[in-house]
């Protein structure tokens, strides 16, 4: 029996006053989900608990079965992981951006234009490099991205970020945010690369020609969102099942390779509201054939909720319904266990995340069944598995899977 779970992010929303009070997944035409939900078990998710709203990246951990209290340190370790840096457990990892700086030291674009190429060939420019000690590793993702990592010992996360989020001032110096000699060492360690890294990069030939194009140079790193690197349980070792997972985003990638999974390298995966729905079902199911457990994220539906759009997110809804019939019983010739839900609510009304549960069904050939018969918020508030947290939905599919092993005799 294998797996499959679909994560459509912030997928709870509520009632749109055009939508009859229904919310984007209740008024949207969705067959597929509707029959999965009729067949299967609903109910409703506090991802994390009653009350709290989930970041993307918590709420991940704790679908997974990963207490986030116990496990988060912050987002640089899943961003970094996300980018394909081997993060090791201690690492002190960081979100970074290539940004332009201007000859009196203003920031003028924290993103150096968007750039597109090269910034593969900046990095570069770091490698083997030590400060006091500490290795220096940095690692271009795309656009003006970047994840940092440094390397050694008597570092802490407890430094400030170096990032203003605004252009036009100067950037912010490396504060240590406690009294401990390692905050202090991280932060002397932190102000002495970002100089280096001016003068690199303000040197390096892909800037010439940038200026000579008339580009914005990439002359600068904004560094934040330090997190120490934990060690999380490995997900296959937990489960004893070859994972894999398929996302465009790459936060949700950097979660899955540091719980262990198998990441699924595809160009055509943007983790966008453009991405190609098709192909990246098409992908999970090829993906099956080789893997027990394929964990499948969308992002567009949190970008529209972001963007305060309830009918484009409907009609995201709608598209990635249309691509679920080949997972139908009717279409699927193995046995299949389905979980479908969302990482947290994002109403379009908030544009933002908030606490509401969000719906989730369960299906497999031979589960019981209740009385739902359509996938959405008020629908699975009637299922028969009730109000669970997140970190019981493995336990639940695993159990129909049948590999739930027996507490006591
Ligand atoms: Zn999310
Ligand atoms: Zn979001």
């Amino acid at each position: 029996m294998k797996l499959l779970f679909i994560v459509l992010d912030g997928l709870g929303d509520r009632p749109i006053p055009e939508f009859e009070g229904k919310t984007p997944l209740e008024y949207a035409n969705t067959p597929n989900m509707d029959k999965f939900a009729s067949l299967g078990i609903n109910g409703l998710l506090d991802v994390i608990a009653p009350g709290v709203t989930p970041g993307s990246d918590t709420a991940h951990l704790a679908l997974f079965g990963v207490d986030p209290y116990e496990y988060y340190t912050g987002r640089g370790p899943f961003e970094a992981a996300g980018i394909g840096l081997e993060v090791k457990e201690g690492d002190i990892a960081f979100r970074t951006n290539f940004a332009t700086i201007d000859e009196k030291g203003i920031i003028k674009d924290r993103r150096a234009g968007r750039i597109k190429e090269g910034t593969d060939k900046l990095a570069e420019l770091f490698s083997g490099m030590e400060i006091d000690g500490i290795q220096i590793i940095l690692e271009a993702g795309t656009e003006h991205r970047a994840a940092l990592v440094l390397r050694g010992e008597g570092l802490s996360q407890n430094v400030s970020e170096n990032d203003p989020h605004v252009e036009g001032k100067e950037p912010l110096k490396f504060i240590p945010l406690d009294d401990s000699p390692e905050a202090q060492k991280t932060s002397r360690v932190l102000t002495t690369l970002a100089m280096k890294a001016e003068n690199l990069l303000s040197n390096a030939d892909l800037n010439k020609e940038r200026i000579e194009n008339e580009l914005l140079p990439a002359n600068y790193l904004l560094i934040r969102g330090a997190g120490k690197v934990p060690k999380v349980p490995n997900f296959e070792e937990e489960y004893c099942l070859e994972t894999a997972c398929i996302a465009g985003g790459g936060l949700y990638k950097g979660v899955g390779r540091m719980l262990g999974m198998h990441i699924i390298e595809d160009s055509m995966l943007t983790g966008g509201t453009n991405t190609d729905l098709k192909h990246k079902f098409e992908l999970a199911n090829k993906t099956l054939q080789n893997y027990d457990f394929v964990f499948v994220h969308v992002k567009g539906t949190d970008n529209l909720s972001h963007d305060g759009k309830p009918k484009e997110k409907k009609e995201f809804i709608e598209k990635v319904d249309k691509e679920l019939s080949q997972f139908l019983p009717e279409n699927y010739k193995d046995d299949l266990v389905i979980m479908i839900t969302g990482d947290h609510s994002s109403p379009c009304s908030f544009k933002d995340h908030s606490a509401d549960p969000v719906p989730i069904i369960i299906y497999s050939p031979d589960c019981r069944r209740d009385d739902v018969m359509k996938f959405g918020e008020s629908y699975a508030a009637k299922g028969y598995l009730g109000h669970i947290l997140g970190k019981h939905i493995m336990n639940i599919a695993l159990n129909e899977m049948r590999l739930v092993h027996k507490f006591g005799a």
